[in-house]
């Protein structure tokens, strides 16, 4: 146990470098890094480590690398600019139990400037919250890693195990830069993730997945104008079928051990439409794009046969889709449920580290989107801790991150690396 005057010691040091912190986020926030231009910031990231003379490795990321891998989401864009970077801190004569600080650097599209108050990669502090595209979903957790250790670091100790900071790509679409990670070989005895959670453990998340219905074909009867049916409303149809199947998926929440007290487990999202060419002719193809969440109780193979099920029986009944039935193609997310396993052990560390800051016990959360902690639990077996800062409109405008809650978990991390691993006097 450590001692409690090198804990308050700790807490100090974190709380001394913290408007240099807060400087560096707000760096890291100025790069936008949306998918495929995560490389500018991940060069930053690995700067980062250099300074705090790490050994950094950075690869591409390849897909033929990962393909055969249990966990791959499909993605059929070329991977070009998706390089991880991890900073490894080995101790020449390591003792303690070894541990992977792990966050992704790719942020979500920011949508419409007009829509957002102020530059959404123009960081601005206001009321004690950093805004900007990423501040919270989740740069400021990537931050807070690096700023733990070097609280650490200031009194001249380092962890006296195996530290890995790990800043991947792809956690928005795929996953597949966590999936990487794990195949390029590193693992530990635990993994923590400071997504923003609001100072909460997740102990359960659903699974998600993506998927492209596409409706094409000639429209019958096109001169008809009672004909009534073409490419756009039938999609639109589809989608009123697919938000049946939502409530009927809701519905089975009361025999999940997990989610059966959660007003709305599973949110299935239209998150892109097209189709059509112009106003006066009758819509010959439409597409549209679907998020779905699964729950634990569930499996993502009877999840995609209910939806191609479904989409098959609708287009029987429907004028313009028996003539021609859609395709649904499966790209993207296909992120199985995860319930946190084999984390007794390392949840009581994490408990006593926030006891110590919050004055409180830590509090759990079953979480309704999914995150990279699945590769570690699923693929790997760790105890895969999501613990991180309060956040608020994450994938949303105005995204921000609580600069005191940062602060807080940054010192929680910390004293929880320093019970984790140990410390060596360097
Ligand atoms: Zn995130």
């Amino acid at each position: 146990m450590l001692d409690p005057a090198v804990k308050i010691q700790i807490m100090n040091a974190v709380d001394k470098a913290f408007d240099d912190q807060t400087k560096v986020l707000a760096d890291l926030v100025r790069i936008p890094s949306t998918r495929f231009q995560e490389a500018p910031a991940q060069d930053m990231m690995a700067r980062l480590f250099k300074e705090d003379a790490l050994s950094v490795d950075r690869w591409q990321v390849k897909i033929d690398d990962l393909k055969h891998l249990p966990g791959y989401s499909p993605h059929s864009l070329d991977y070009d600019d998706a390089w991880n970077v991890v900073g490894s801190w080995r101790p020449s004569s390591p003792k303690g139990r070894t541990l992977i600080l792990n966050g992704h650097i790719d942020v979500v599209p920011e949508g419409p400037h007009e829509m957002w108050s102020r530059n959404p990669f123009e960081p601005a502090i206001k009321d004690g919250w950093m805004y900007g595209r990423g501040a919270g979903d989740m740069k400021a957790g990537l931050i807070l890693n690096v700023y733990a250790l070097r609280a650490l670091r200031a009194l001249g100790y380092q962890p006296a195990a195996d530290v890995y900071q790990q800043s991947v790509v792809e956690e928005e679409c795929t996953g597949n830069g966590a999936l990487a990670c794990l195949q390029r070989g590193y693992r530990a005895d635990a993994a923590l993730i400071p997504e923003p959670s609001g100072g909460t453990l997740t102990v359960a998340q659903v699974g998600v997945m993506w998927f492209q219905v596409k409706v094409t074909g000639h429209p019958v009867h096109v001169y008809k104008a009672d004909a009534g049916s073409n490419a756009i409303e039938s999609a639109y149809r589809l989608i009123q079928q697919l938000r049946e199947l939502e409530k009927k998926w809701n519905a089975k929440k009361a025999h999940d051990n997990h989610f059966h007290d959660h007003h709305h487990p599973v949110n299935f999202n239209v998150g892109k439409i097209a189709g059509g060419d112009w106003a006066s002719s009758v819509p010959s193809w439409c597409t549209f794009d679907m998020r779905v969440g699964v729950l634990p109780s569930q499996t993502l193979k009877e999840c995609r046969q209910e939806i191609e099920d479904l989409i098959r029986h609708a287009a029987k009944n429907d004028s313009f889709l028996s003539n021609s039935p859609p395709t649904v193609s499966w790209e993207g997310f296909q992120a199985e449920p995860f319930v946190l396993q084999n984390h007794e052990e390392a949840r009581g560390v994490l408990a006593g580290a926030h006891q110590t800051v919050f004055g409180a016990e830590l509090p759990d959360r079953r979480s309704t989107g999914t995150t990279d902690a699945r590769f570690f639990g699923l693929y790997a077996g760790l105890p895969a801790l999501v613990y991180g800062p309060e956040s608020d409109d994450i994938h949303g405008f105005d995204e921000r991150v609580n600069l005191e809650s940062v602060r807080k978990i940054t010192q929680a991390t910390a004293l929880f690396i320093a019970e984790w691993c140990g410390l060596q006097k360097v």
